[in-house]
């Protein structure tokens, strides 16, 4: 088993791909989200759970002696590459302050049916990954099919946007959308393609992650009903972005009827005309409307 850090307490001292920085810089990075999923409330216990496609920035591959966890599920997409992903009860507040020891990178075999541990991090006992592995991977396998560049993978319990969700007819994803839009431009902006809504499934299950893997062929954010959400970014911060912007509509919405405010927001067309202008484009490009804000 390859247990080597990838020079990730090396910084600058990189292998071949200087990995070293670029590693790094992923464990900072899921440092730097886990902590605001934490003072957000958004990850209580240990809720929450991040992956990162890792494979051009860490040169390990699997020794021949890492024994195989099988899959039951085969990804083709995953054949050979490597995921960084936090560990099985993992708590978000420990991973801000200790990502190598709470995250770990696996490696798929050259069939994409089974995975072994490349590199268990600094904990020094056996890595399990996270129990919500099945949805990480189909995400992946999906960004995969996308053709988008490797991807970060950020789920978590936002507060309001599930206090939202329980409203009873909310699962009409036409209807949560628009009522989004309406609440907020920054909403019509970050997420023109809007949020995936996919019904409730078993926490941790197979069912689950296909779900969520063929939510992610056409959305960058998804609301788990009655669980969580999940988003998907150039990196960890990009897909917090999305996700701080849904639950910010969700909590004006809910900041007014509280107050007996019946929010009346933008009109449709006043919608369309910003999603006219701003989106909805295509995952993984940017272009000028990446850097608009409103
Ligand atoms: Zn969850």
């Amino acid at each position: 088993m390859r247990d080597e850090a990838p020079d990730a307490e090396e910084p600058g001292r990189g292998k071949k791909t200087g990995g070293g920085v670029a590693f790094r810089r992923v464990l900072d990075g899921a440092a730097g989200v886990a902590r605001l999923l934490w003072e957000r409330g958004w990850a209580e216990r240990n809720a929450g759970n991040l992956s990162c496609d890792v494979t051009d920035i860490v040169p390990l591959g699997l020794a021949d002696d890492v024994p195989l966890t099988p899959l039951g599920v085969t990804y083709p997409e995953l054949a050979g590459r490597h995921l960084l992903v936090t560990g099985a009860g993992s708590r978000m507040r420990d991973v801000a302050s200790a990502p190598e020891t709470w995250c770990g990178v696996l490696g798929f075999s050259e069939d994409g049916a089974a995975y072994g541990v490349g590199w268990q991090g600094r904990d020094g006992t056996a890595f399990t990954p996270t129990s919500e592995l099945p949805s990480h991977l189909a995400i992946h396998a999906a960004l995969r099919r996308r053709g988008v560049p490797p991807r970060a993978v950020v789920h978590t319990h936002p507060t309001e946007l599930l206090a939202l969700a329980l409203e009873p007819g909310i699962g009409d994803e036409v209807r949560f959308n628009r009522l989004l839009w309406s609440l907020h431009p920054e909403m019509v902006v970050v997420v023109p393609t809007g949020v995936a809504v996919v019904p409730y499934v078993m926490p941790g299950t197979v069912e689950q992650g296909m779900a969520a893997g063929r939510a992610m062929e056409t959305h960058d954010v998804a609301l788990w009903l009655k669980h969580g959400a999940v988003a998907v970014g150039e990196d960890f911060g990009a897909a917090f972005d999305l996700l701080d912007t849904v639950n910010k509509a969700a909590r004006l919405y809910l900041l007014c009827r509280s107050a007996g405010i019946v929010p009346e927001g933008l009109s449709d067309a006043e919608v369309e005309e910003l999603r006219r202008a701003y989106g909805p484009r295509s995952l993984g490009r940017t272009g000028p409307t990446s850097r608009a804000t409103t």
